[in-house]
């Protein structure tokens, strides 16, 4: 999903990686890139505008933390911009309310509002242990109730029995006189959908509205139909009053366009997303991970942060520039620690580098946690310039006075220098990797 922008967003913001600093002419050049490919993606343009002008403001003249580049530094800003717009904080359904919790879902025919009706009811039941009952209350496709009463059997939720001829509103009424008598926790009303908007549609959910009372209102959209879909809520809510907005078929959305212009444009959040056919295709929307994945940056956003808070720059430079020529003494090395202890460890770094799996498998067994982090620093203290630079010398006599001035055990001095060697040998290989040095050290990296 999201392919296409994230495509078209690396490529642009990865030539800014590596420039010496953070011009106007820059940010205005890469902006523009934004702006076109986020209008290709069919995300509404007051939307486009509007982000533009954010991650401009905050970009240009912005202070280039230290240790990253400035396109490093771009990504964040643009990452930031875009959760904002997709609405910063996550959203839970609401159900807090004595029960039965009505739940009404609207929107067009096909948009998969039957399916998601049924996705839903599933994990309330499933995963919230929470007595779900579905009604159906389109009556008129042809076999829609049918549709949900086999969806019921299909997930193990009950379904509200069907009564030929009865109105939308009758089987409101019935549904909730139902889940009271039966002790259900959830009332789940899937309403009629039409090919096109209109007013008796409207009408129609407004009415049934009005008998339900429902708690949360959510309105199932099509995210393939990018800015149609945003309008449509637009008017969902200005006639009916959304609570919320279920994105479905992001399976298939390689365009992101709805998505982003969603929050922007309705100002209701987005609480699920639908992400397959079948029931349990449905994922909480997380403004923090789509933006990542819309953008499609790894981690380099987290990498930011973190580095932001702790990295020395001109540090890093110097041991990048020394690992690439294979040199890595135990200075080195007590720099290197010491780094690692500001971002919370080694694995706490590896785990930040998309691929690094591998080598913090190598690593497992070479204990880093922060104490012994401590007490291998303490133990590079106590040597001499000499001992720290030509590791090779240590003997157990000088290991002998180095474990009496830096309150460590000699077993620990020989741990530490096999690691120094391992770490030596790490380095080098990952001296050939050009793309993950310059993520590390946001140097140029080759
Ligand atoms: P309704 O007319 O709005 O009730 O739509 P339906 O629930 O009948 O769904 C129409 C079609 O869309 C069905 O074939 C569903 O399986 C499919 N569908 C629903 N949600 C999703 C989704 O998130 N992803 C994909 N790929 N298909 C979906």
């Amino acid at each position: 999903m999201f392919d296409t922008l994230q495509e078209r967003l690396s490529g642009i913001l990865d030539k800014l990686t590596g420039r010496g600093a953070l011009s106007e002419a820059d940010v205005d050049t890469a902006m523009r890139e934004v702006r076109r490919a986020l209008l290709e993606a069919d995300v509404a343009l007051d939307v486009v505008r509007g982000f533009i002008d954010k991650v401009k403001e905050r970009a240009v003249g912005a202070e280039v933390v230290k240790s990253v580049t400035p396109g490093q530094m771009v990504v964040k800003i643009v990452h930031d911009a875009m959760v904002e717009i997709l609405g910063s904080e996550g959203s839970a359904l609401n159900l807090r309310a004595s029960p039965p919790v009505p739940i009404l879902m609207v929107g067009l025919q096909g948009s998969g509002k039957t399916t998601t009706t049924a996705k839903i009811a599933k994990r309330l039941q499933e995963r919230e242990k929470r007595k779900v009952l579905m009604a159906s209350l389109d009556t008129r496709r042809p076999a829609a109730q049918e549709q949900l009463a086999i969806l019921g059997t299909q997930t193990g939720v009950e379904t509200l029995p069907i009564i030929k001829g009865q109105t939308p509103i009758e089987i409101a009424k019935r549904a909730m006189s139902e889940a009271r008598r039966g002790g259900f926790d959830v009332v789940m009303l899937d309403t009629a959908g039409r090919l096109h908007i209109d007013e008796e549609l409207l009408a129609e959910a407004a009415a049934v509205r009005d008998i339900a009372k429902p708690n949360e209102t959510l309105l199932v959209a099509d995210a393939l139909t990018g800015q149609d879909a945003v309008n449509l809520a637009k008017s969902f809510d200005e006639k009916i009053g959304i609570t919320g907005i279920v994105l479905t078929r992001i399976d298939g959305d390689g365009r992101g366009g709805a998505a982003l212009s969603m929050r922007g444009v309705t100002g209701k959040p987005i609480k699920l997303m639908g992400t397959g056919e079948k029931l349990d295709g449905l994922e909480d929307f997380h403004p923090q991970r789509i933006a990542g994945r819309i953008l499609g940056m790894g981690d380099v956003v987290s990498l930011v942060e973190k580095a932001a808070q702790s990295i020395d720059a001109e540090k890093a430079k110097r041991i990048a520039e020394r690992m690439k020529k294979g040199a890595f003494d135990l200075e080195d090395l007590a720099d290197q620690l010491n780094q690692l202890q500001k971002l919370g460890g080694m694995s706490g770094m590896m785990g930040l580098l998309p691929g690094m799996g591998k080598i913090k498998k190598q690593l497992d067994g070479v204990d880093l946690d922060n104490s012994v982090l401590k007490r291998q620093m303490a133990i590079i203290k106590s040597m001499t310039v000499f001992e720290k630079r030509n590791p090779k010398v240590m003997n157990a006599s000088r290991k002998k006075r180095v474990a009496a001035g830096s309150g460590t055990k000699v077993e620990e001095i020989n741990r530490l220098l096999k690691m120094h060697i391992q770490m030596a040998d790490m380095m080098k290989k990952m001296g050939g990797n050009r793309g993950l040095m310059s993520r590390m050290f946001g140097g140029k990296g080759g």
